[in-house]
């Protein structure tokens, strides 16, 4: 009998079970659209043998041996629930249901506590690393009771990525905390990408480089602090050709990007929980308006198109570059520490517990933000034993004091010119709100208090309700 069952034979699934049947395991297959299974099947090669294909989800569950644990790896949301509620019927006391998509946390706690009520165990998994991690390796961030995890530990371990040695896959907390966890990983996942796109954008309109040229550049620094896959891929972007025209493959690329609504979800916990992911926000407000390219249009037509070309010294030479890739730095430790801040506060408010350091640990391979950075976060946040913001403990805290000016430098320069840096003014607007020890919040709270008499605080008399003289009419 199969040592574990999958759904669902989409790009994750058809890779996890190859995954799977190579680290040994026998597993079942079910496909809602049969003929995909079989051409799964036909494409497996010798791991077909450990592969038992399912007509049904009848089937499947007669096909593993019990207690089953069984993949859901469909498209998220109703399908998820569909297909979890046929599975279900034919399952006892023991067996587990997880989904390994990019579920809602808040749909996972409620599937958690739905199956718990009949006697089923239902963990949520957040899988990361695409086609070529779900294949060989992804980051897995495990969300469940601690019982059921411990029965399928074992494999998600062997088909996890490791890092120096260590699988890169861990139960992160009870019910919705790895869907959480996951969720967080894709929008830090958004900030990276939109931070690097806006170096390019500098790159390319500011300093007018070539895709090669700046291909080359994005290398270097794949050999320095930025070293990460984000880096990596894109400077094998930048380098390839397009078969057809011959020309760099960016330049035929429409400039609309997708989005899948992830990287939106960790933005809306975030504003629930009262914690500032203002980078993570920025990216999504750049792929939102990236797809409103009619409109772009007609407004660079009406205001006309920015100067765009940045004036020396940050217009060519190393130093430029420097500045760039210093900016980069700064922006990327930011974006993580909010995204970590998210995170901390979500344990606390859901009663999770979850273990930053592992977190940090279990993204350094596998998924799609993994990088040596991650490792350093792992460290510093192992050191330091709690939630505090990750840009105020070392070795962050240096480079950030370091680094901030060419953030400062970059972003002033790109303002003037008209080169749109959302990303990363959202970075540098942060960073100079934390360090203000007196902001104009005392304003906002006498506004407040003069309108809707909210009442404030005296700076010398802490703790007690004060009110302007504007609530006697005296203001
Ligand atoms: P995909 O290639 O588009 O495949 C979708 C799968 O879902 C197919 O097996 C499809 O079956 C099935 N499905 C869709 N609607 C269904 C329904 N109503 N009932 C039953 N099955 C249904 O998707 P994917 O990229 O593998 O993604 C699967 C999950 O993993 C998603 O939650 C996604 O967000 C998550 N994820 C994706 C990536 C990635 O890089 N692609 C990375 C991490 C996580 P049919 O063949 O019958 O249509």
């Amino acid at each position: 009998m199969a040592d574990i069952g999958l759904v669902g034979l989409g790009v994750m699934g058809a890779n996890l079970s190859l995954n799977m049947a190579e680290k040994g395991y026998t597993v079942a297959v079910y496909n809602r659209t049969t003929e995909k299974t079989d051409a799964f099947m036909k494409s497996a090669g010798p791991l077909a043998a450990r592969l038992v294909p399912c007509r049904t989800l009848t089937e499947l569950a007669e096909a593993v041996a019990p207690p089953r644990p069984v993949v859901i790896m469909v498209k998220a949301g109703d399908p998820v629930d569909e297909q979890a509620q046929v599975l279900s019927g034919h399952f006892g006391r023991g067996d587990i249901l997880i989904d390994c998509g990019n579920a809602n946390f808040r749909d996972t706690r409620r599937r958690v506590e739905e199956y718990k009520s009949r006697g089923i165990d239902f963990l949520g998994v957040g899988v990361s690393g695409g086609e070529e991690g779900a294949r060989h390796g992804p980051s897995i961030m495990a969300g469940g009771s601690e019982a059921a995890w411990a029965r399928v530990q074992k494999i998600f371990d062997a088909i996890s990525a490791k890092f120096d040695g260590e699988p890169c896959c861990a139960r992160v907390g009870p019910e919705g905390a790895g869907h959480f966890v996951k969720t967080i990983h894709n929008g830090i996942e958004y900030a990276d990408m939109q931070m690097i796109a806006e170096i390019y954008g500098l790159m390319r309109d500011g300093m007018g480089l070539s895709a090669g040229r700046m291909a080359k550049i994005f290398r270097r620094w794949n050999e320095g602090p930025l070293k990460s896959y984000l880096i990596e891929i894109t400077a094998k972007v930048l380098e390839a050709a397009d078969p057809l025209s011959g020309r760099p493959m960016v330049e035929v690329i429409q400039d609309t990007a997708g989005q899948k609504g992830t990287g939106r979800w960790s933005v809306m916990e975030a504003q629930e929980l009262g914690v500032p992911a203002t980078v993570i926000e920025a990216a999504i407000l750049a792929r939102s308006l990236s797809a409103q390219k009619p409109a772009r249009l007609a407004a660079e037509a009406m205001f006309g198109a920015a100067p765009r070309k940045l004036d020396p010294p940050l217009n060519q030479g190393d130093t430029a570059l420097s500045v760039l890739e210093n900016a980069l730095l700064a922006g990327k430790i930011v974006a993580y520490a909010q995204g970590f801040e998210v995170l901390g506060k979500a344990s606390e408010t859901w009663g999770w517990h979850l273990p930053l350091a592992t977190v940090a640990k279990i993204w350094r391979a596998g998924c799609i933000i993994r990088s040596v950075f991650l490792d350093d976060i792992a460290r510093a946040v192992a050191a330091s034993g709690a939630t505090v913001n990750l840009m105020t403990i070392p070795p962050f805290a240096g480079l950030m004091k370091a680094a901030n000016t060419s953030l400062r430098a970059i972003v002033a320069e790109a303002a003037l010119k008209g080169i749109p840096v959302p990303a990363l003014s959202a970075a540098l607007a942060y960073f100079d709100y934390l360090r203000t020890g007196r902001s104009t919040a005392d304003l906002t709270q006498a506004q407040r208090d003069f309108f809707g008499a909210h009442g404030f605080e005296r700076t010398d008399a802490p703790g007690k309700e004060a009110h302007g003289p504007w609530a006697l009419g005296l203001g």
